[in-house]
């Protein structure tokens, strides 16, 4: 194992990690329960986010990604 497999391997078990919160929070974890995504500038409008359709839940995260 490379240095790039662990550090793959080391974001991945960080990512696990987040998710498992965002369950327990009951909240999506792309929009981290907010319902929209957070604009890349101040230009940039929010809009709805696509992997809860904009409720924020987990669940409704869980139905489309999980
Ligand atoms: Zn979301």
């Amino acid at each position: 194992m490379g240095w790039i497999d662990s550090f793959s391997y080391w974001k991945m078990e960080r990512y696990e990690k987040y998710l498992m919160t965002m369950q327990n929070l009951g909240e999506c974890p792309d929009c981290k329960g907010k319902g929209f995504t957070i604009p890349y500038s101040v230009y940039a409008a929010a809009y709805e986010c696509p992997s809860c359709n904009g409720s924020g839940l987990y669940s409704d995260w869980f139905e489309v990604n999980g």
